[in-house]
């Protein structure tokens, strides 16, 4: 497979704190030769999704993961289940596809919360949800004012009204900060990932799906109409593929995906449980999982058993030396937000690819011409629920029946090709200093 990061963003996390709350599990990897109706290409929450919803509908599926099922994004998320998966907001949706497709995104972000709500609920997964709804929360007094004038969007966009607080409020809210006010969504909820990745498979091996581990597919080629997927030890032969491999995807298998994915780092720090008399000291005692109003922007949440998880974008180069910038710049951040927890042990410290794409949406449909061969992908960094959705919808799509939820058409426009080529991280170096700029 190539790829365009350094080795060490392929790598296995050493510190990522879902390993210990859902230890991965490895499975066999692919020996020899096998046939099946559907070959699903990663195992995370696209790939689970679409394969849980094909196996219901009693198809023949068989995953493949190069390393494990929730290796990847899936296993290293800041759990967040909320709006968003697209990088244009909704007015630019609708400049570029129009009124109805605009209103047909935001009932799909709605419709993936619900989704993920549902198959915890029906499959019994027990996954340390927590947080009313998502909070944003502004980081200049031009940040609140901007949120309290989108109020009335947010009400055509969602037909829900936010609750926007100023900054005399934030203490009672258990939210004390740096921040100048702030504005709650109620739609959405927090999890944690490696719990609700292990329910779904789970769920997806006892609908009679196989799953392989350390089965990297590194060819994919037709053969007799229908495909044949390559690994190091064996092949699959199979009528339809779904290419399932987000920011980890290359540049080869296939080649169709070539440039046509920008991955992009993001990084996450866990501390140690921090103590009732911890959390008053530094006025954060709410649950509500937040993020703040940069577009470079931090993700944050006190979860269940009193950790508080803290995100923000990683660096552009996955070298030992820009890693220790990152793991340096992650806890002044966190520190200048969070003052009183200075002292607070760092216990877990990760990163993690997330997936752009160039026209900023999503993309689930069929590759042109390769016929049986389909893909999802592209979700911004916001792909808990929407990929999770997105891979139950474009198992709607192999079966040929009509979606079962709110899905725009222009998700299934094949996504055009980044300029540069494998050389294409570049374009993120100017894009984050106007970020950083904006951001003051
Ligand atoms: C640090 C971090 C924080 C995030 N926080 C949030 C959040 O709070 N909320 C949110 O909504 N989203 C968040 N995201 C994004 C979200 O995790 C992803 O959008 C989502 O998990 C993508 O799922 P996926 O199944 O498409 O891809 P992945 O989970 O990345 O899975 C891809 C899989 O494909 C496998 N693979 C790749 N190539 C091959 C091959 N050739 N053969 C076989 N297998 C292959 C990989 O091993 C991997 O397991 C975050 C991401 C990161 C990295």
């Amino acid at each position: 497979m190539r790829r365009i990061y350094e080795a060490a963003a392929y790598q296995t996390p050493t510190a990522c704190w879902w390993r210990e709350t859902a230890p991965p599990v490895d499975y066999s990897r692919l020996e020899g030769d096998h046939v099946t109706e559907v070959a699903v290409i990663g195992g995370g929450f696209t790939g689970l999704n679409a394969a849980l919803a094909l196996a219901e509908a009693g198809v023949g599926v068989t995953v493949l993961d190069a390393e494990h099922p929730g290796w990847g994004a899936s296993g290293r998320n800041g759990g967040f289940c909320c709006l968003g998966g697209s990088k244009l907001g909704g007015a630019a949706v609708e400049r570029r596809h129009g009124t109805d497709e605009r209103s047909l995104w935001h009932a799909a972000e709605r419709a993936a919360v619900a989704h993920v709500r549902d198959l915890l609920d029906r499959h019994a997964i027990a996954a340390d949800t927590h947080s009313a709804g998502e909070t944003c929360l502004a980081h200049t007094p031009r940040a609140f004012t901007a949120m309290r004038a989108s109020v009335p969007q947010v009400e055509r966009d969602h037909g829900v009204t936010p609750d926007v607080f100023g900054r005399e409020k934030l203490a009672e809210q258990g939210l004390a900060g740096q921040f100048h006010g702030g504005m709650t969504t109620p739609i959405g909820f927090a999890l944690d990932p490696g719990k609700y990745h292990a329910g779904l498979r789970d769920a997806v091996q006892a609908a009679g799906t196989a799953v392989f581990c350390r089965s990297p597919a590194l060819t994919l080629a037709p053969k007799g109409g229908r495909w044949r997927v390559t690994t190091p030890s064996g092949t699959l032969t199979a009528n339809t593929v779904i290419l399932a491999t987000n920011g980890y995807s290359s540049e080869d298998v296939p080649g169709w995906l070539r440039a046509r994915y920008l991955p992009v780092q993001s990084s996450i720090i866990v501390t140690r449980p921090i103590t009732e008399s911890e959390q008053a000291r530094q006025g954060w005692t709410s649950d509500q999982m937040c993020y703040d109003s940069r577009l470079l922007l931090h993700y944050f949440r006190l979860m269940p058993d009193g950790r508080f998880l803290f995100g923000m974008r990683g660096g552009l180069r996955a070298t030992r030396r820009s890693e220790a910038a990152l793991a340096r710049k992650i806890r002044a951040d966190f520190h200048q937000l969070f003052p009183h927890w200075q002292e607070i042990d760092i216990t877990h410290e990760w990163s993690g690819l997330v997936c752009l794409m160039r026209g900023l949406t999503p993309f689930a449909g069929a590759v042109p011409e390769m016929p049986g061969v389909y893909a999802a992908l592209g979700y911004h960094g916001n792909g808990v629920a929407m990929g999770s959705y997105l891979g139950a919808r474009l198992a709607d799509t192999v079966l040929g029946r009509h979606f079962r939820g709110p899905v725009p058409r222009f998700v299934s426009q094949p996504p055009g090709r980044f300029p540069l080529g494998s050389a294409r991280r570049a374009l993120l170096a100017p894009a984050y200093a106007a970020a950083t700029m904006f951001d003051r």
